[in-house]
């Protein structure tokens, strides 16, 4: 489960934050996750209740948003988004794509309490 060195970096990075900035407390944390990513959102939300408690964090609403992964054919320029991981273009057949999103991970937003 590679999903609590995830958010344990997460987590350092808003407490760094909210030290930085004096906040007393985060309210929401916003992330956004590309399905490329191997994230699973389950066991994230999971590893975030466990890390959290005893940090800043603690008691903040997390919020995940997942963002598909989205390609373009290098033959035909063709944008789609890709469905259960199937990487050919629906209109020339071919598999030369280049990712254009899918790998987020990251804080899009945070609400904090100053
Ligand atoms: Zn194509």
């Amino acid at each position: 489960m590679h999903e609590f060195s995830i958010v344990q970096g997460l987590i350092n990075q808003i407490e760094e934050y909210i030290e930085k900035e004096n906040c007393r407390k985060v309210l929401k944390i916003e992330l956004e996750i590309g399905e490329m990513s191997g994230v699973v959102q389950d066991a994230l939300e999971f590893a975030y209740d466990v890390c959290s408690e005893g940090t800043l964090v603690e008691g903040a609403k997390l919020s995940i948003k997942m963002v598909p992964v989205k390609v373009r054919c290098r033959d035909c320029l063709n944008e789609f988004i890709v469905k259960d991981y199937c990487f050919s273009c629906p209109d020339c057949s071919s598999t030369g794509l280049d990712v254009l999103s899918g790998h987020e991970l990251s804080i899009k937003e945070m609400e904090v309490e100053e």
